[in-house]
């Protein structure tokens, strides 16, 4: 299987599993439903990261140890949750105008930002109360 396509099951593989997966989990699931692509670990890393690079995805750094990626490249913040450990897509409208604020305040010109939000997500604050 050529380099493209690899990539292109890759890419794939992220948009429809918007669940931000770290690369290790994106193998996972490759590996689950392109059992004969024989993509390696090693092949969704380097195409993880060269897509990060190109803007095409977006690399969460802003996590303990493992870094997730991201198909949705557009100003988003995130929330993650400490119990089931998924990360979830929060709108910018929550908080709008960070950028400008920051300036304002301090002068300093944000040209990238990473904001992850802990706590519980609302699945497992249910899951909770049904304990
Ligand atoms: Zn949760
Ligand atoms: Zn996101």
């Amino acid at each position: 299987m050529n380099y493209s396509k690899q990539r292109e099951i890759i890419i794939d593989t992220l948009t429809k599993n918007a669940v931000h997966p770290t690369a290790e989990k994106l193998y996972e699931i490759i590996k689950k439903e392109h059992p004969d692509s024989k993509i390696g670990i090693a092949t969704v890393y380097r195409n993880l990261n060269k897509l990060a690079t190109a803007g095409k995805v977006k690399k969460i750094n802003a996590l303990e140890n493992s870094e997730h990626f991201d198909h949705n490249t557009h100003d988003h913040y995130h929330f993650m949750c400490n119990k089931c450990k998924q990360i979830f897509d929060i709108e910018v409208d929550i908080a709008p105008d960070i950028v400008k604020k920051i300036y304002e305040s301090t002068g300093f010109k944000v040209t990238d930002y990473d904001i992850v939000l802990n706590g519980i997500c609302k699945n497992c604050l249910n899951d909770n109360i049904n304990l």
